[in-house]
């Protein structure tokens, strides 16, 4: 069976009440591909909002999710409490949060696991610094951050890998469509190694770094590219265009 497309938006720490009513209401007015599922991630303050006067068939992530259920643990966000609030996706392993808030692999997977078991689905993302690029050792950095992932979790069919590299991110610097395709082909095919050929053939596997209008419709056509995780043209009008790169 086909994948389906997956365009997700990030919105990260921007936004305010009003910037978002107006965000959701070109995407409710907007005509968007219906084959193309499409997830929008804002701050954890608006998830609500953003659930409220978003259309059906658009769903709402989190950007982040804790590992425990419930407790002790100030300014977190269970994913019962993100299912509770109708939201049914959480962003996990952002280069943002691994980077600047130095979480670890081992805390990404236990996030991932955490959300899953809660019945969240999880964008899942994995990528290269320039200097582990420069190295050779983009295939080993990406598949070294999944494997820390199959070690706590089994089941991955509400898994979407964004593959982002570092370099790509916010900087204006997207990734050739060879160099994409190159990553998704090789975590297809660690996907099909360590867990299996189904799994393989049905993961969403999705890239994020820079994205636009004006480079969405190439990279698109990639055999292994699913989708997309756009940060800052998420919050643009041009947004639908990217939604709709593959019509
Ligand atoms: C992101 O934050 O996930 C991202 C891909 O950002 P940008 O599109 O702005 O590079």
């Amino acid at each position: 069976m086909a994948r389906q497309f997956f365009v997700g938006g990030n919105f990260k720490m921007n936004g305010s009440v009003d910037t978002i009513k107006k965000i959701i209401g070109n995407l409710n007015n907007a005509k968007l591909d219906p084959s193309t599922e499409v997830v929008i991630a804002p701050p954890a303050l608006y998830l609500l909002l953003a659930r409220s006067e978003l259309r059906s068939g658009v769903e709402v992530a989190a950007q982040n999710v804790f590992d425990k259920p419930q407790g002790a643990f100030t300014g977190e966000i269970s994913a019962d409490q993100l299912k509770d609030s109708n939201i049914t996706w959480a962003l996990i392993g952002h280069s943002e949060r691994r980077t600047i808030l130095r979480e670890d692999d081992a805390f990404v997977a236990s996030k991932t696991k955490a959300a899953l078991d809660g019945g969240i689905g999880v964008i899942l993302c994995c990528g290269e610094s320039l200097e582990q690029r420069e190295a050779g050792k983009t295939i080993d950095v990406v598949t070294s951050q999944l494997a820390a992932v199959k070690a706590k979790v089994s089941d991955w069919s509400k898994i979407v890998i964004a593959y982002e590299p570092i370099w790509a991110i916010g900087t204006g610097k997207v990734a050739t469509t060879e160099q994409a395709q190159e990553v998704h082909a090789a975590i297809r095919a660690w996907l099909k190694k360590e867990i299996g050929e189904k799994v393989a053939e049905d993961t969403r596997i999705i890239y994020g770094g820079s994205v636009s209008d004006k480079n969405c419709g190439d990279l698109s056509k990639q055999p292994d590219i699913d989708g997309f995780l756009v940060g800052g043209a998420s919050l643009k009008p041009a947004f639908v265009d990217i939604i709709n790169s593959r019509l």
